[in-house]
């Protein structure tokens, strides 16, 4: 049961940054509140203050941000992620796996920034960001400084955010034209127990692969990229990418650190991430046949 507690609504990052310091230690952002209230009335967790981001209009939309980025705010909800045109043209990843992301209600109160700072396990989001190279704008009550995905997820529930940081968008670079991106779940329950992307830039001539994201979550504590994988693809024919996926698989599984749970052993996720970067791969290509076609 959640005990009485006082809701906040700044109009301003700073507003809430200093509701955050005004809290004694027990205040708490929230934006969807999928997370953070299901906690609360567990017991796991418990506030006196929450402050609702929701009213903070800097931190709503998806818009571009310069020639070469689109800047998603971190109260954007999955479902607008899923609906963007904008995103549907510029980084099709993102409301395609949107699309399989929990189910309509949670999609339709959740947001990328509250997905993000929780750092659940399962998520399919945090793999994402880090496939796009996402730059995460934290504002820490001086200035927002930028993190780069690759070091924001620490670990478990646990990111580079410090107590009092407050996430304020996610820019995403607009990969070149052309470019191709698979994406495979396996899941049992409601949130994935394993995820593998593959993300294939190509060549100025297009005959073949430039540079590839290619990263695996859930199984473990947080997503990881395999730069091992990834040089496996960059600079080679569509041919040899092709050829390649087994390889792929195989170093993917190996670097994985799955943790055995009720979901299944070790071994047993190993073989999950073999097989389904094989099956991102081919998803991957067969994007870049239909394009052509
Ligand atoms: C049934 C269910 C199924 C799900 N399935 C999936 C799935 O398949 N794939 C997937 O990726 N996710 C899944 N999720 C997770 C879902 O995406 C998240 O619950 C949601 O995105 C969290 O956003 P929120 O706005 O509700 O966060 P909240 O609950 O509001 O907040 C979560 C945490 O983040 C903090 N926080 C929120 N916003 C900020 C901010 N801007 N700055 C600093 N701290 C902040 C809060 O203090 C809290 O600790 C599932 C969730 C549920 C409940």
């Amino acid at each position: 049961m959640i005990t009485p507690l006082t809701i906040v609504t700044p109009a301003s990052e700073r507003e809430a940054f200093e509701a955050y310091q005004g809290g004694a230690g027990s205040a708490a952002y929230y934006a969807g509140g999928t997370e953070l209230l299901l906690l609360m009335k567990q017991g796991v967790a418990q506030h006196d203050v929450l402050i609702d981001l929701k009213g903070i209009v800097s931190l709503s939309g998806i818009s571009r941000a310069g020639a070469d980025r689109v800047r998603v705010g971190s109260c954007v909800k999955h479902r607008e992620i899923e609906r963007s045109p904008l995103l549907g043209d510029l980084l099709p990843l993102l409301p395609t796996v949107e699309r399989h992301v929990a189910n309509v209600r949670v999609r339709n109160a959740g947001t990328l920034g509250g997905n993000l700072c929780f750092a659940e396990p399962h998520s399919d989001m945090t793999l994402v960001t880090l496939l796009l190279d996402g730059e995460i704008g934290v504002f820490d009550g001086k200035a927002t400084r930028t993190i780069p995905a690759g070091e924001f997820f620490v670990g478990a529930y646990e990111t580079a955010m410090q107590p009092g940081d407050l996430l304020c968008h996610v820019d995403f670079p607009v990969p070149r034209a052309g470019t191709v991106f698979g994406y495979q779940q396996f899941r049992l329950h409601e949130r994935p127990s394993c995820v593998v992307g593959v993300v294939l830039q190509p060549t100025k001539d297009g005959k073949g692969c430039r540079r590839a994201a290619v990263g695996e979550g859930a199984a473990g504590l947080a997503p990881r990229r395999s730069p091992a994988a990834e040089a496996l693809l960059e600079n080679v024919s569509w041919e040899e990418a092709a050829g390649r996926a087994a390889e792929v698989g195989r170093v993917l599984a190996e670097e994985a650190e799955p943790l055995e749970d009720l979901t299944g052993s070790e071994e047993y996720k190993r073989h999950l991430i073999d097989v389904l970067a094989q099956r991102a791969i081919s998803e991957t290509l067969g994007r870049r046949e239909a394009n052509n076609a």
